[in-house]
């Protein structure tokens, strides 16, 4: 008998995803155990990289694209969530805009799914890859300062330490 992940059609048994064929002998059952087509589940603590959509006086909104260790695939339980101004870092945020931009690549950690809250505070969370706000080129890292090479602009961000490293 096809079970999860199973149908049968004209006395065959089919998988109806792909995944870890599970085959019961006591029922006789037969059961796919996806894996490629599930995606992950958050809990809190999980490290995630997302980008951030928006930015306001109290919150930058991120959208999430995966978790750390579990490849970048989609998440079944959440899309948007926000970092609010008192989980950015250990020090005082004066204005939030000094420390998130939209388009803004971020890595950082779940406090609380209820209300999908993020924090970047440690030193290897924070913003990963920001863009020029004038020119939208990639800002290079320079004396712990964000510059645009082709305009010569430069931004402040929550920097993680591994800004520009292309490390997750
Ligand atoms: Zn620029």
């Amino acid at each position: 008998m096809p079970k999860s992940g199973a149908y049968m059609d004209a006395g065959n048994i089919y998988a109806s995803t792909s995944g870890i064929v599970k085959i019961n002998n006591k029922e006789r059952s037969i059961s796919i155990e996806p894996v490629t087509n599930t995606p992950p589940h958050l809990v809190v603590g999980d490290i995630v990289i997302g980008q951030v959509t928006d930015v306001k006086d109290s919150v930058a909104l991120v959208e999430i694209a995966g978790i750390k260790g579990k490849g970048e695939r989609e998440i079944v339980n959440a899309e948007q969530a926000a970092i609010h101004v008192s989980n950015v870092k250990d020090a005082y945020v004066k204005e939030l805009y000094y420390e998130f931009a939209p388009f803004d690549i971020v890595k950082a950690r779940v406090l609380d799914l209820r209300n999908m809250r993020l924090s970047t505070v440690n030193k290897e969370l924070g913003v990963m890859k920001a863009y020029c706000g004038n020119c939208r080129t990639v800002l290079k890292l320079d004396n712990n300062k964000l510059k645009c090479p082709k305009c010569e602009r430069t931004e402040t961000r929550k920097l993680s330490s591994d800004y520009g490293t292309g490390i997750i």
